[in-house]
């Protein structure tokens, strides 16, 4: 059993992602697996200077502890892009160089069709003979459902060309897409148990369409409810959730154990760290967590 977290460097580690490094740890250690650390540090645009080692250090204060070398997704485009060839010689991909004006123009009349994640691509450059250059790169999906059981939402099944359309893999700017980085990742790093926020729910077919094309196994799934702020937004950086602090892990654990509904015991907290993931492994139990994919997270 390998399990993993995959944070993006985009800010320091706020509560939402407490919870996915908490809730794949345990899931993972518990049952005598590895767990993998793995920084998702693509979007070099997006990228926060020093967030990647601050995470780190984070991780290690809560005494977290990882197995082998951290991986670094900036340096493994040569795997991004073999797996794009791949894809290319089943006649998968295509360049496109719609912009997203052209995109929501392309509808002409009709109205335009919103899928589970934006605009459905209309499938313009599909059969175009030449695009310009620079161009992203789509797969082409089909309409056969996709359909998996997560360990804690259930049963899930999306048809990828009517709720998504034709997605990017790799954009005109010559950054690997997080859909399909991932993918590459989970299969080259073994990762047999992924645990992450129930934001990445919607993702999970289009991550088993490649995997499926791409000739990889699919891993066991389990998504956790996201964190959300009081007015119902995802904790993120870009909601402004505020980092955590180190200096306050042992309260927090407890607020991420009660969160995952582990029901940890009113007077834990008066205990050393130690104490505390001592009774995390303990009791942890995956099917005590919440099917909902956003709780509203108020510290007490
Ligand atoms: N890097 C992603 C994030 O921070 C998580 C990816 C994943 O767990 O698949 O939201």
């Amino acid at each position: 059993m390998i399990g993993r977290f995959a944070p993006s460097p985009t800010g320091p580690l706020h509560f939402g992602s407490l919870l996915a490094a908490l809730a794949s740890y345990l899931e993972t250690k518990t049952k005598g697996g590895k767990w993998l650390v793995r920084m998702e540090d693509l979007d070099k645009p997006r990228e926060m200077a020093g967030a990647a080692s601050k995470i780190l250090h984070t991780l290690e204060a809560f005494e977290f502890e990882w197995d082998g070398e951290v991986v670094y997704q900036s340096q493994r485009s040569v795997l991004y892009q073999d797996a794009l060839n791949q894809l290319n010689t089943k006649s998968l991909i295509y360049g496109c160089d719609c912009s997203r004006k052209e995109i929501a123009d392309s509808y002409n009349q009709r109205p335009a069709q919103h899928g589970i994640d934006g605009l459905i691509y209309p499938g313009t450059c599909r059969h175009k003979a030449k695009v310009k250059l620079p161009h992203a790169s789509r797969v082409v999906v089909d309409s056969n459902p996709i359909a998996f059981t997560d360990a804690i939402q259930g049963n899930i099944q999306q048809n990828l060309a009517h709720d998504i359309g034709d997605f990017v893999l790799k954009r005109a700017d010559g950054l690997y897409a997080y859909q399909l980085a991932v993918v590459v990742d989970d299969f080259v790093q073994e990762i047999t148990h992924i645990v992450r926020g129930a934001d990445l729910l919607d993702s999970t077919p289009r991550q088993i369409y490649l995997q499926q094309n791409l000739n990889y196994p699919t891993p066991q799934y389990a998504h956790i409810p996201a964190a959300s702020n009081t007015a119902g937004e995802k904790l993120s950086k870009q909601t402004l959730a505020p980092a955590i602090n180190a200096a306050q892990a042992s309260t927090l654990l407890i607020h991420a154990l009660s969160f995952l509904g582990q029901q940890p015991p009113k007077d834990l907290s008066a205990n050393s760290i130690d104490d505390i993931w001592q009774w995390a492994k303990q009791h942890w139990d995956i099917k005590k967590v919440p099917s909902h994919s956003s709780i509203a997270f108020e510290p007490s």
